[in-house]
């Protein structure tokens, strides 16, 4: 099973399948992160948010798994926007994951009421420089506030973006394919709120001989998403690894595209500060 690496606008590559840990407690991290590893996960999705990138950080030195090997993803928390408070975050991540470079480093959220994602974006090029993050991009700037972004003139390699078959951002992705910027699925599965098995998907699991889950994993690959479900559970890890001996046919992706609804199951964007 490879998983395949795609590569971005900015030349650098990236494995499309990880493992996110959002809501992973901090005390069960290492524990978690390690059995990640072991499975044969090689993309490891945090944030400063989540508070366990320490636990990440001494998964990966536990681990023995090469650095160059291993593709680390953090985020820039609301409260840390600006040019030189996002140059400190930056550092305090990195830190807790005894790291000295990240792979990616992300602005979490655009936070409309804060007004300085640009600032922000316009200091994000100069961590790239220094080696302190290999690529740049951004997280939940869908249609309102990535043109600020481009304005710029900086094109994030990156949107991490809530993404699943009931809510696929039809209005975000023109705009990212225009510019070549990937999609980065999160919550893939729906967070596990979305009753898919009872759709189409549970049927077209069943003609594989795979589960709902993996399915739509197998989904989002075939559409060219990176994305990294999580969960806390080793079989689960390892069935939402083992999606590489199966292909949707083109209309069963046709008929997993129809399941568009504009059904968010997370927060608004314009409404996180
Ligand atoms: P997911 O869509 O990955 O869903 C996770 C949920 O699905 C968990 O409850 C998990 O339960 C369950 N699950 C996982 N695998 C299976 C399976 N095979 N069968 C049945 N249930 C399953 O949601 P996330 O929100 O975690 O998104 C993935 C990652 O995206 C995050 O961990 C984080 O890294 C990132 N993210 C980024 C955000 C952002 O703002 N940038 C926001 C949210 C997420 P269990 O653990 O019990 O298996």
């Amino acid at each position: 099973m490879t998983v395949p690496t795609l590569t971005l606008n900015d030349g650098k590559t990236i494995p499309q399948l990880g493992f996110g840990v959002f809501k992973v407690d901090p005390e069960e991290t290492e524990r978690i992160v390690t059995d990640a590893l072991e499975v044969g996960y090689r993309h490891i999705d945090t944030a400063a948010v989540y508070g366990n990138e320490e636990g990440v950080g001494k998964a990966i030195a536990k681990s023995g798994i090469a650095r160059d090997e291993l593709f680390v993803t953090t985020k820039l928390w609301n409260d840390r926007h600006g040019a030189e408070e996002s140059k400190r975050a930056l550092g305090e991540s990195l830190e807790k994951l005894g790291l000295d470079h990240v792979d990616l480093y992300l602005i979490h959220w655009p936070t409309p009421a804060n007004d300085n994602s640009v600032e922000t974006w316009e200091a994000f090029p100069g961590y790239r420089d220094q080696g302190l993050t290999t690529s740049i991009g951004v997280s939940n700037f869908d249609h309102r506030f990535l043109p600020e972004i481009l304005d710029t003139g900086i094109i994030p390699a990156v949107d991490q973006i809530e993404c699943h078959p009931q809510f696929q951002q039809v209005d975000t992705r023109p705009l990212l394919a225009e510019n070549d910027i990937r999609i980065e699925a999160w919550g893939p599965l729906g967070q596990g709120n979305v009753d898919y098995a009872s759709t189409v998907i549970g049927e077209i699991a069943a003609a594989h001989e795979k589960s709902w889950a993996q399915a739509i994993i197998r989904w989002h690959l075939q559409k060219g998403h990176i994305l990294f479900p999580k969960s806390n559970n080793r079989d689960r890890m390892e069935q939402n690894f083992d999606v590489f001996d199966f292909e949707l046919s083109d209309s069963e992706m046709a008929s997993i595209d129809a399941l568009e609804n504009g059904g968010r199951v997370s927060a608004d964007p314009a409404e996180v500060n």
